[in-house]
């Protein structure tokens, strides 16, 4: 069997497109511009291309990109201002505080000083807890784009058995919340998980979160299953650096029904839910019908 290749590039701009649509309308019929404020402390240079992307697709959707850039030695104090001052503008709808964060700046605390209605990250423990009981919230973007893509795919996820690698807060974990909530029978495999191979070759979803390239092969993977590939990793390879993702592709193709491909997977849909979920923001904010 040969995989079917699930297109995130694609399907990213089409989600794009959706939220550009909906930022027209909020234009023309509220006189509302959805705004999303940017702060990253430091200059990590990885940090520093994520941030420059999702200003550069905030503003190509119609929206008003505020970008904040701190130095690495900034406080607490005066960054936690920073977020209070945001938190408290009614033209910010949406705040997301790039991590990580330099090692004296307590990132739990900053994350919970941003108001869970603009906390467009959806780390909020607000948000979280309200994820975990099925409730309204902001969910966060790696796991919504990769559950878009899997409802695409299959239609009803119900009853499925889905197996997510890695335990992270900001991946792993709400990606096994959010299958839950959508009825598939959820097991979560990490560092400590015994005969991890075996787990995850029961799975019809295999969602991989872990950053070790290529981790699983396609010994893992069950016939059919649909592969969902978070990680993306650096490595050297022919002298030369490449991008390739936790799990082996050539291998994993061969055996899955469906897979996504690192680059162009779940990357791509990461900054488009961000997007996504700064309209949701700006609607709930001025008690607007939000995007389905
Ligand atoms: P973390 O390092 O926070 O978490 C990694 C998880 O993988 C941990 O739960 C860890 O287990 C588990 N793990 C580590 N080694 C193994 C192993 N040998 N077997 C099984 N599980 C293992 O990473 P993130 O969740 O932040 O990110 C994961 C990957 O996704 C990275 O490659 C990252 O770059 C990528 N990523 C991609 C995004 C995108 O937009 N596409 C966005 C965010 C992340 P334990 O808890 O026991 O230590």
């Amino acid at each position: 069997m040969s995989a079917k290749v699930i297109d995130g590039k694609a399907f990213a701009a089409n989600v794009r497109e959706k939220v550009a649509g909906h930022v027209t309308r909020l234009k023309e019929e509220n006189g509302i511009t959805p705004g999303l404020a940017v702060v990253l402390v430091g200059e990590d240079p990885a940090s520093q291309v994520y941030v420059r992307m999702k200003g550069k697709q905030t503003v190509e959707v119609g929206m008003n990109s505020y970008e904040h850039k701190l130095d690495a030695d900034t406080s607490e104090e005066a960054l936690l201002a920073l977020i209070d001052q945001l938190n408290n503008d009614p033209a910010v709808h949406g705040i997301l505080v790039q991590l990580p964060l330099p090692s004296h700046l307590n990132s739990d605390l900053v994350i919970n000083s941003i108001s869970p209605a603009k906390d467009v990250d959806g780390f909020h423990t607000s948000n979280v807890g309200l994820l975990g009981t099925g409730q309204k919230s902001m969910v966060p973007c790696t796991p919504l784009g990769c559950l878009m893509m899997l409802r695409d795919h299959h239609g009803s996820l119900s009853g499925m058995n889905a197996v997510v690698i890695g335990r992270s807060n900001i991946v792993g974990k709400p990606m096994a919340q959010l299958l839950l909530n959508d009825s598939c029978t959820v097991t979560i495999a990490h560092s400590r998980t015994k005969n991890i191979q075996d787990v995850v070759k029961q799975a019809d979803i295999v969602v991989a979160a872990v950053g070790r390239p290529e981790m699983v092969t396609g010994a893992w993977i069950k016939d059919g299953a649909t592969v969902i590939d978070v990680g993306i990793n650096r490595i050297e390879r022919d002298g030369k650096t490449k991008l390739v993702g936790d799990c082996e592709y050539d291998s994993c193709a061969e055996v899955a029904g469906a897979i996504t491909p690192v680059p162009g997977g779940v990357g791509p849909m990461t900054i488009a839910c961000l997007l996504a979920n700064t309209v949701t923001a700006c609607c709930r904010a001025n008690n607007l019908a939000e995007p389905e």
